[in-house]
């Protein structure tokens, strides 16, 4: 389940993202982008994104975390978020990724990774060598921090 808080941060994704598709739609004299075709309006995008934590677990696609660890490491200065012009900081929440770089953004392709896994993969690692050797990685180094951490 998302909060109200996460709701609209997946909502003003979903802004973003329409406003790019729309004048990506133009430039390419084409109706609509992959991305308004799978998600016409806002509900249907919150929808796909909360079925999607859920199926996930609320962990990183990648590296198999959970993002509520992720925001108690980010918390305790063990590890630091990423300055973004406009948008303030990433670390702290779940991100949309895309699996192929260069494919759609459909459910098929679309996952949700945190923001060392999605940063670090960008478009220079292929979807099954960064899900099987870099994704477990970092999983054993977060554990790693968590054990520093001590209970919560
Ligand atoms: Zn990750």
């Amino acid at each position: 389940m998302l909060d109200n808080k996460e709701r609209k941060r997946v909502r003003d994704i979903y802004s973003k993202k329409k406003s790019a598709e729309k004048r990506s739609a133009e430039k390419n004299n084409r109706k609509d982008e992959d991305f308004l075709r799978e998600f016409p309006d806002a509900e249907s995008f919150v929808n796909w994104w909360e079925q999607q934590y859920d199926k996930q677990g609320g962990k990183c696609h990648y590296c198999d975390t959970s993002i509520d660890l992720i925001a108690r490491l980010i918390k305790a200065g063990q590890i630091g978020t990423r300055k973004v012009r406009k948008d303030g900081e990433r670390g702290r929440c779940l991100e949309l990724e895309r699996k192929d770089p260069f494919g759609p953004y459909d459910r098929k392709n679309c996952v949700l990774a945190c923001m060392y896994c999605n940063n670090d993969k960008s478009n220079t690692y292929g979807y099954k060598d960064y899900k099987e050797f870099f994704g477990p990685n970092r999983k054993k180094h977060f554990e790693w921090l968590e054990n520093k951490l001590g209970a919560p």
